[in-house]
């Protein structure tokens, strides 16, 4: 029997897979997703904080997600899941010259990329973070339309709306890898079969590159790992999500913020990288990390942590991700390497995908397109990755 034909096959039903499927169905795709999971979002998806900002510096990004904060902000009034959207802002605090020429520097570009952040000085920011440690304050970048939401609420939201769309799902199936034929793809085989179509999108996260390698490419994604927790709920004392860039031992900045229903959530980023695949917690993280945001702000250590946990980050050497149609491949889609921001970027990446796949993608997106290109030399390192 002659296996079942897809117009599109997704591998992974992750932070991009998901939106990617919904998009592609909305428009009237066969699409199936592949998942080596029991269910939608196991992958990093689930082990995100919630975090979604446009404030970044590469164009690419920005405009990616500014469509995926359209996207998250209109969620529950066009399909009504609620999926805990807050729109707190982001405010990224300076203590020290440095960081304030840096962050300065940075709004700059931000602002002339038409993004609505500005300076706050010592005062405002006080007003606007009750109780954030004053000593030495200077100030903080503040972007008031960036926001968050719960990862695993929207990805059961996507799944939904996936499902109700007619894509197809196979969980607890790993694509092992994609076939091919005369250059083209023809297929994915499965540790428990096989499925036709000529287009297969890589959405396979941290273990992308092994399947990219299956079809003779060779994306640079290297998963590393990072720890993030949440505590009790509490009743509502911070609105924005607060971002200290000040690195110290055994890490390059944490970030934390307190989600819809009152939890806070927090996450460091470990310098040096841990790489690898390793998803066990440590005990090093949480001393580390609730010690600086005690230091941050001193009423947290009135709060009890309520659970650690550890995922991966899908790395590229500039932290950027790989985007588009494969040059070698015909019918590969990469859709790889969205680093500490997959889940900001994933429903953003979705339509631009969709978009490209049927090729009705705009000027705006082959820009996109463009800058992160599969072929792009990975020179650069972007600010505030
Ligand atoms: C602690 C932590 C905090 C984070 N906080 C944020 C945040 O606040 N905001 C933000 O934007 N990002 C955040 N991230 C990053 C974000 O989680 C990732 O960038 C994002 O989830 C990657 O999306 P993805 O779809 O590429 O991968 P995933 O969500 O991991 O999806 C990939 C899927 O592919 C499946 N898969 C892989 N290989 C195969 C195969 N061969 N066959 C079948 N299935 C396969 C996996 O099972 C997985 O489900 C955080 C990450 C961590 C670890």
């Amino acid at each position: 029997m002659s296996p079942k034909t897809f117009d599109v096959i997704v591998t992974g039903a992750g932070s991009v897979g998901l939106p990617t499927a919904v998009f592609l169905a909305e428009a009237g795709l066969s699409t199936l997703v592949i998942d080596q999971f029991a269910g939608p979002g196991q992958g990093s998806n689930k082990a995100a904080i919630g975090g979604i900002r446009a404030t970044h510096s590469a164009p690419a990004k920005i405009r990616l997600c500014l469509e995926s904060l359209r996207i998250f902000s209109n969620w529950e009034r066009c399909h009504g899941d609620n999926i805990e959207w807050f729109q707190g802002g982001y405010v990224f605090v300076a203590y020290r010259e440095q960081e304030e020429r840096s962050l300065k520097q940075l709004l700059q570009v931000q602002q002339g990329y038409g993004l609505n952040i500005r300076w706050l000085d010592r005062d405002e920011l006080i007003t606007l973070v009750p109780g954030i440690a004053t000593e030495g304050l200077r100030g903080g970048t503040y972007s008031p339309e960036d926001g968050s939401a719960s990862p695993m609420m929207s990805s059961a939201a996507f799944y939904r709306r996936a499902v109700e769309c007619g894509v197809q799902f196979r969980f607890g199936e790993r694509v092992t890898a994609v076939i091919k034929r005369h250059g083209g793809v023809v297929g994915v085989r499965t540790d428990k079969g096989g499925y036709a179509t000529e287009t297969v999108i890589n959405s396979a996260g941290a273990w992308a590159r092994p399947l990219a390698q299956s079809a003779g490419l060779d994306t640079p994604v290297v998963p590393d790992s990072h720890e993030a927790g949440i505590t009790e709920p509490v009743a509502r004392f911070l609105t924005p999500l607060l971002v200290d860039i000040r690195p110290t031992e055994g890490a390059r900045n944490y970030y934390f913020y307190q989600h819809k229903p009152g939890g806070v959530v927090f996450c460091i980023t470990p310098d040096p990288a841990i790489v690898g695949t390793d998803r066990r917690e440590t005990s090093s993280y949480l001393p580390m990390i609730a010690n600086r945001m005690v230091g941050l702000m001193p009423k947290l250590a009135n709060i009890k942590v309520r659970r650690t946990w550890r995922g991966l980050y899908p790395m590229t050497p500039d932290g950027a991700p790989v985007l588009g149609w494969s040059k070698k491949v015909e019918g590969y889609v990469h859709a790889e390497g969205m680093c500490g921001q997959g889940y900001m970027l994933g429903p953003g990446v979705g339509a631009v995908l969709s978009r490209l796949v049927r090729g009705v993608e705009s000027p705006e997106d082959r820009e996109i397109l463009h800058e992160l290109r599969p072929d792009r030399e990975f020179g650069g390192e972007e600010a505030l990755k």
